[in-house]
């Protein structure tokens, strides 16, 4: 299921998550949009699950507990366009796909990797943001430079996400100690009960420039080409064909780079090969 294929380097991301981080108090996306309409099967409302553990995709403000994010704005942009309302729930990233299955939430956008696996449990949309894989070690670790450096080593990460396959499949000899908190992963590192954390690397960048500050790092490059879709159960055709073409809208009319600008401070790099990807 994992491919091996390493993508280039964006070091941009690194220093341009430091202004997302400035910009953090900022919420709402999209501009206008047509608004109203029943939308035929449509329903007027939805049950958005997030992870508000993965930032800066998505978290709640400490006060208000308000939810931003660059997801956030996304679902948000989509809403609009397809008009439907929102409301808002979190959980555990393990906990979305169950959750989905017994209808317990309509949408999830939590930066959720399209997987094979994952397809014959829910239904994702077009991809809505091209990722991969990163590296965190102790800021004083000279030993591990590269992906290579982790065969036999015991790397922290996530319960049920594609990092923790990744480990399990492709890193000889390694043992992945997964939590289901992910600040405990980054926490494994720092406290020496694990040699590197292997995440999303846009969450390790931001992470590092923020709470991890002076005491990780990042090193090797960008691993595994991954693209984020937005998941609903399966069977639900129209909502995915709805929220596809307003996302599509989004790509097309410069609001996607805007809400990509906000969190990210600049544009994405990938965006041509994002809106070619793009069904609708
Ligand atoms: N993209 C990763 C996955 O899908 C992690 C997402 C997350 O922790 N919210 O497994």
């Amino acid at each position: 299921m994992n491919s091996t294929r390493r993508i280039t380097s964006t070091a941009a991301i690194a220093a341009s998550v430091l202004l997302a981080g400035g910009l953090a108090g900022c919420s709402g996306g999209g501009d206008g949009g047509e608004g109203g309409g029943d939308g035929g099967g449509l329903k007027d409302s939805y049950t958005v699950v997030t992870d508000t553990a993965f930032v800066p995709f998505e978290f709640q403000e400490e006060e208000g507990g308000d939810y931003v994010g660059f997801d956030i704005d996304i679902v948000y942009g989509i809403a609009e366009r397809v008009g439907f309302e929102i409301e808002h729930e979190n959980t555990n990233f393990d906990g979305i796909i169950p959750g989905l299955q017994t209808g317990t939430f309509d949408i999830a956008i939590a930066g959720m990797t399209i997987t094979d696996e994952r397809k014959e449990a829910v239904d994702f949309t077009s991809p809505y943001y091209k990722s991969g894989l990163r590296i965190g070690v102790a800021e004083d670790d000279d030993s591990i430079t590269s992906i290579d450096d982790l065969e036999g080593k015991t790397i922290a990460t996530r319960l049920g996400s594609t990092s923790a396959d990744y480990i399990e499949n492709n890193i000889e000899g390694a043992t992945a100690n997964t939590y289901e908190q992910l600040d405990q992963a980054y926490l494994a590192v720092e406290g020496g009960g694990a040699d590197a954390v292997l995440y999303d690397a846009p969450n390790v960048e931001y992470y590092i420039l923020t709470a991890g500050e002076g005491k990780l790092k990042t090193v090797g490059e960008l691993i595994e080409a991954q693209d984020y879709g937005i998941a609903v159960a399966q069977g639900n055709e129209e909502l995915v064909t709805a929220m596809n073409e307003a996302l599509a809208e989004m790509i097309d009319d410069g609001t996607y780079s805007e809400i990509f600008e906000k969190w990210f401070g600049e544009e994405p790099e990938w965006l041509e090969e994002l809106a070619a990807s793009q069904e609708s």
